[in-house]
Formats: C-alpha cells, structure tokens, sequence
C-alpha cells in the first residue's frame, strides 16, 4: 500500500522560534526515507486548515502569540472537528499555550486559546531557561529531551494528562514535575531544540497516528537506523545546561 500523510505547520512565519521548523523537516524526512508519501502546507493568517493529519505549531515571543491567537481563535471549531476525528497535533511553548484555554501575559490582555487540551497558562515573574529531561509512559527510550525556555506556566486539568515527568528542568511550571500535555492525539510540550530530531523514537509515534487517522488501522513503522539521533538523545539526559 502507497502510504501517505497530510502534514500542515501552522503560522511559520509568526511562531517559529529556537528552529521549531526543525520538527517539520523531521516529519518529513522520516516519511521520505520511509517511501511515504507527505503531502505539506504552511497555513499563514487567513489560509483553510482542515483536512490535515497531522498539525504542527512552534514557539514564540508574546507579541507573536497575539497575531496567532486571533487567527486561531477564527479557525477553533474546525480544529477541534479535526482533533476529534483524530488529527494529531503537536504544539511547541508558545503554540501548546494556545492550545489550552488561555494564555496570561505578564502585562497585558489575556489571550484566548482554542481549549483543544484542558489547560491554560499564565506568566510568571521568573524564566525558565535549560535543558529538560522528562520521562514518558509510552515510549521507547522513555525519555525526551530539549530546552525550555518560557515564562508561562502551564496548569493541566482533567483529562488532560501530562506528556511526561520531569526528571531535570522545569517543564510546565517547575512545580508539579509534569512536562507538557497529551488529550486524545493532541500533544504539547515546551521542549525546544528542535524536539523531534534528537528524540526520533516521538517522532515516529506521532506518524504512526497519523497513519492511523487517515487509514482507520494501526500501521507499524519499519526501523530506521537512528544510532546518531540515539547518541545525541542520550548525551543530553539529566543535562541541565
Ligand atoms: N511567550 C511564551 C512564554 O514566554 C512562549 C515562549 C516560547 O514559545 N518559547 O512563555
């Protein structure tokens, strides 16, 4: 069977921050080298976003969340038909706030965001800057590594579950050792990098669902050879900085 996925980056030229971009070229490499088809949209301000499988929003400067946030909030009801027919998403610092139900600035207005995750965020007085360590329940290696660097604190509430427990850094809000969040295929996390080239084995979980979304049957990976992207994987653990 020719595989293909549907892959949309959400406003790459307002949040694109720490080369989120990064995560992108990963997604679509890892289906070249597969022989999987990939079918790309950048969706700038005022561009259709449905019928995608899988979603993908990066980081960025408040400012920047403004502009966003206003154009997300135009496109939620499709976003959220989209999660609930089972369209991954992965959303970066910023772009995870937005996921939630608000995002706080330290000064000024509150900033709706598209309650795809059950979660909101607001700034505190403090940055968090360092590598992240977390662990997760549902990969192979466990673990996830990047940097965070943030002043927005993220509280998770009902059945949104954490993406991981912190084990070095700070994660949401370097108070209840979670990293990040995950509600149905929708995930978000404030690990920069990018994420997803030096923790592959995340990579491939989210094109997996997203093959399972567009083909309605759970459809297993072949193994790459990822012993570089292992190594860098692993030469960041418990680094703190
Ligand atoms: N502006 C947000 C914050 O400071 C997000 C920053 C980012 O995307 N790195 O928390």
């Amino acid at each position: 069977m020719n595989l293909k996925i549907s892959i949309a980056h959400l406003y790459p030229r307002l949040l694109n921050l720490y080369g989120d971009r990064g995560n992108i070229i990963t997604l679509l490499k890892r289906c070249e080298w597969r022989g999987i088809e990939t079918e790309f949209k950048e969706i700038n301000t005022g561009d259709s976003i449905c019928g995608h499988d899988l979603y993908f929003i990066g980081g960025g400067q408040d400012k920047q969340q403004i502009d966003v946030a206003a154009e997300l909030f135009k496109q939620k009801c499709n976003l959220t038909e989209q999660r609930d027919a089972g369209a991954v998403f992965l959303g970066i610092c910023g772009g995870y706030q937005l996921l939630g139900h608000y995002y706080q600035p330290f000064e000024g207005d509150r900033l709706n965001g598209i309650s795809l995750l059950d979660a909101y965020t607001v700034a505190g007085k403090k940055r968090f800057i360092g590598n992240v360590t977390a662990k997760t329940d549902f990969l192979t290696p466990e673990t996830l590594v990047g940097f965070e660097n943030h002043s927005g604190l993220t509280y998770l509430q009902g059945d949104t579950k954490p993406l991981a427990m912190v084990l070095t850094g700070n994660g949401n809000n370097g108070t209840d050792q979670t990293e990040g969040a995950r509600y149905k295929n929708v995930f978000g996390t404030y690990l920069h990098g990018s994420l997803l080239p030096k923790n592959p084995h995340f990579a491939d979980y989210l094109i997996e669902l997203a093959l399972e979304k567009r083909y309605g049957e759970k459809i297993k990976l072949e193994k790459l050879d990822d012993e570089l992207e292992l190594q860098t994987h692993d030469s960041l653990i418990n680094k703190a900085y």
